[in-house]
């Protein structure tokens, strides 16, 4: 762990680089509190700092109110060394946002324990923000297929509709819907019927352009997002997921499956800025291509489906 050593002192940087280093830290040293500070503000901080209370520039507390009011993550932890020992300024040290302080002539001892206090903190801090960052990610991901889930791909259309507008693009939109599903869950069970879902998301990401985006957006529903792309293209690429997945069976079990969907398809146009409506006209051209005799694509805009009277 890097710790940072900021004492305008000569003797007593030396002294505490030899004991960091000697317990196994990476120290990195500044003469004065504005050095201290500029170490302090940089994107890949050192977690911990020992700052001597007394420095040109700045002071110890200086920096560390300073570094609290920039409320960053990860947390630093601040140790203030102090040849000061009176309650009141032990009380201005932990007010500018010290987590501890050493009085000097310091213990070597007691810094090490001090010190494994601090990195215990750091340590916890680092621990929560995996945990956290590993939940967010949770969050927008279905956890069968691995694909977005419903929220996360509705936010990626979202984003996607705005972006676009604002460079007068449209987005082609795939709603897709595997045909009899349900037989295959009644027929084989539901693990078979999770793995025709992981491999149709498979053969769907296996089958889009880098930008594309692809979500599980119900059940057996896979919601397709395309940016900069017309009614026609996105038609022509709603075809080419269905010849994929319709191409070659899905062996499960040692059991071939034959698996088709249906696609409805609609475009962004300029005047709708509401992600949700083109879900619904996507979904109604869906409705279509079931209707026809389902494994077949249909195309809708805005302005020819019925939803063009809720704008
Ligand atoms: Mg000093």
């Amino acid at each position: 762990m890097k710790v940072l050593v900021a004492d305008d002192s000569a003797t007593s940087r030396q002294m505490l680089r030899a004991a960091l280093a000697k317990w196994g830290y990476e120290v990195v040293l500044a003469e004065n509190g504005a050095e201290a500070w500029d170490i302090l503000a940089e994107p890949d901080a050192p977690p911990m700092a020992i700052l001597d209370w007394v420095m040109p520039h700045m002071t110890g507390p200086d920096v560390c109110r300073r570094v609290r009011e920039t409320r960053r993550e990860p947390y630093t932890y601040i140790l203030l060394l102090t040849s000061k020992n009176t309650k009141g300024e032990t009380v201005e040290g932990l007010e500018a946002g010290a987590d501890d302080y050493i009085v000097k002539p310091f213990d070597q001892h007691e810094l090490q324990v001090r010190l494994r206090a601090g990195k215990r903190i750091i340590d916890l801090q680092m621990d929560l923000m995996k945990a956290r960052e590993e939940l967010r990610e949770r969050a927008n991901k279905d956890l069968l297929t691995m694909l977005p889930n419903r929220s996360a791909i509705s936010n990626a259309l979202r984003q996607e509709i705005s972006r676009c507008h604002r460079d007068r693009r449209t987005v082609g939109v795939i709603l897709l819907d595997l045909d009899h599903f349900k037989k295959i869950n009644d027929s084989y069970g539901h693990f078979a019927g999770d793995a025709v879902l992981r491999e149709t998301a498979t053969r769907l990401r296996s089958n889009m352009r880098p930008y594309d985006q692809v979500g599980r957006y119900g059940g057996e529903e896979f919601l397709v997002v395309l940016p900069n792309c017309d009614l026609e293209q996105a038609s022509n690429q709603a075809e080419r997921m269905r010849h994929k997945l319709e191409a070659s069976n899905m062996v499960v079990d040692g059991i071939e499956l034959t698996i088709s969907a249906s696609f409805g398809v609609t475009v962004s146009d300029g005047s709708e800025r509401n992600p949700d409506i083109f879900v619904r006209v996507a979904d109604e051209a869906l409705y279509r291509a079931k209707a026809s005799g389902r494994n077949c694509v249909s195309k809708l805009t805005l302005e020819d489906s019925s939803h063009r009277s809720a704008v």
